[in-house]
């Protein structure tokens, strides 16, 4: 195979920038290293902030969130049975859209294929060669059925975009002297849920207990996401679903509701989470430009990777149309430079958010940490410049 940009991994990042490429009629294939099937129905995120919606409008990628995704304009903290309700579409005029990034990935694959657009399922990506000379050589395994072996392929390209995720192959193939990583693990882990049950209110619900963190996100009408802050070390089998339920109403209760107003369901996932960012700080070594999680993973508090994974791609895609309109690589050279600051803009607000739903107890004085969150609890809730500026960032306008 040859085509000009090489794009590893078909998740948000990767298909944003293939659709982006295709529209502005430069070659790209994408490899990707599960089913079409596993892919289509990995489910991760669920919300898309203001700005990434009107980007996937702008763009026509927006058919299907617009049909079946639903908006989101408040969202609630709950402490010692007291509701804090935050009306965040009010202060910034925006709303999130509730839509699960399965189903963001799905419509992007039905529309590149749809449009002639080149996807290889099943196909890891093993190596890659060349990123300092003239043609990359990405290498890949096919991997289908309906084959004894897996045979090996080469795709040779102009360009290749890292957009493989956190656990991929492309960051790794930067020499590691050439680049740094810059990590914060908090400590805390979360016992991440999918459960069929409806969410028991629209909004979303953070609950700050003396027993940690609960979170309630809706995902669809059947199906929601809750979070329970546990220590990083568990298992899931340390969280039986009678121990789930019990932590969930505990932790959520509000006065004179009683404790019956989170209804078991069934689970469907149960994952642990470390709460840990990490960003790498090049996203770019000779030929290839690394995008999304591959680039940069972000706690999930706050809700931005995926839309950090998105922002990624479309700057990245100008910088390749300019280069291939123009012959102009000026934005392509600067692409880590442009980047950084909104990867790191974005992981300071979760970094907030994360010291106001947990008690972290950095200076070994947890009394001074909770009050300290009860403090911005409040002036959140003062609706101020203080709350104004949290719609702003939290909705991503
Ligand atoms: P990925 O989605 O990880 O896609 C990478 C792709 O590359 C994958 O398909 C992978 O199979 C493929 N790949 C990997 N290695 C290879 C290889 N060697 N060869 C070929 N292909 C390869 N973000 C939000 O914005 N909002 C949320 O509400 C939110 N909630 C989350 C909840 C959970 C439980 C989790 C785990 C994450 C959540 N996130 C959220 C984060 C979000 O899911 C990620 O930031 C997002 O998936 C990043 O997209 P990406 O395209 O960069 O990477």
């Amino acid at each position: 195979f040859r085509t000009q940009v090489g794009v590893v991994g078909a998740g948000p990042a990767g298909l944003v920038l293939a659709l982006l490429l295709q529209q502005a009629g430069i070659s790209c294939i994408v490899l990707e290293r599960h089913t079409r099937e596993y892919v289509e129905t990995r489910a991760r995120a669920g919300f898309l902030e203001h700005r990434i919606v009107e980007f996937l409008r702008r763009n026509g990628f927006a058919k299907g969130l617009d049909l079946h995704g639903v908006q989101h304009t408040t969202c609630e903290f709950r402490l010692e049975g007291r509701q804090y309700i935050v009306p965040y579409g009010e202060m910034s005029g925006c709303a999130h859209t509730v839509y699960p990034q399965q189903f963001v990935v799905s419509d992007l694959i039905e529309l590149f294929m749809t449009r002639g657009g080149t996807i290889l399922f099943s196909h890891p990506v093993v190596k890659i060669e060349g990123l300092k000379d003239d043609k990359a050589v990405i290498h890949c395994q096919s991997q289908s059925l309906l084959e004894h072996s897996a045979a090996e392929k080469q795709v040779e390209c102009d360009f290749v975009a890292g957009c493989d995720g956190f656990h991929g192959i492309t960051r790794a193939s930067i020499p590691s002297d050439h680049f740094s990583t810059v990590t914060r693990q908090y400590g805390i882990g979360w016992l991440a849920l999918l459960a069929e049950v409806p969410a028991s209110t629209e909004r979303v619900i953070y609950a700050l207990h003396e027993s940690g963190f609960a979170g309630q996100m809706p995902r669809t009408p059947q199906v929601t996401r809750y979070y329970l802050e546990c220590s990083p070390l568990d298992k899931q089998s340390d969280w039986p679903e009678e121990r789930i339920w019990s932590e969930l109403r505990k932790r959520m209760a509000v006065d004179g509701q009683g404790d019956d107003e989170q209804i078991p369901g069934k689970i469907i996932e149960r994952r642990v989470l470390e709460m840990r960012s990490v960003v790498t700080e090049t996203m770019q070594y000779g030929k290839l430009f690394l995008a999304g999680d591959a680039a940069h993973i972000i706690t999930p508090v706050g809700a931005k990777g995926m839309n950090l994974a998105i922002a990624d791609s479309e700057f990245l895609a100008e910088a390749f149309i300019t280069y291939y309109r123009e012959g102009d690589g000026t934005q392509l050279s600067k692409y880590t430079e442009m980047r950084l600051p909104h990867v790191w803009q974005t992981i300071e607000f979760s970094d907030w958010m994360l010291r106001l739903i947990h008690n972290l107890d950095e200076s070994g004085n947890r009394t001074f940490s909770d009050r300290l969150r009860r403090a911005r609890l409040e002036r959140l809730c003062g609706q101020g410049d203080y709350a104004q500026s949290f719609a702003v960032n939290y909705v991503g306008k």
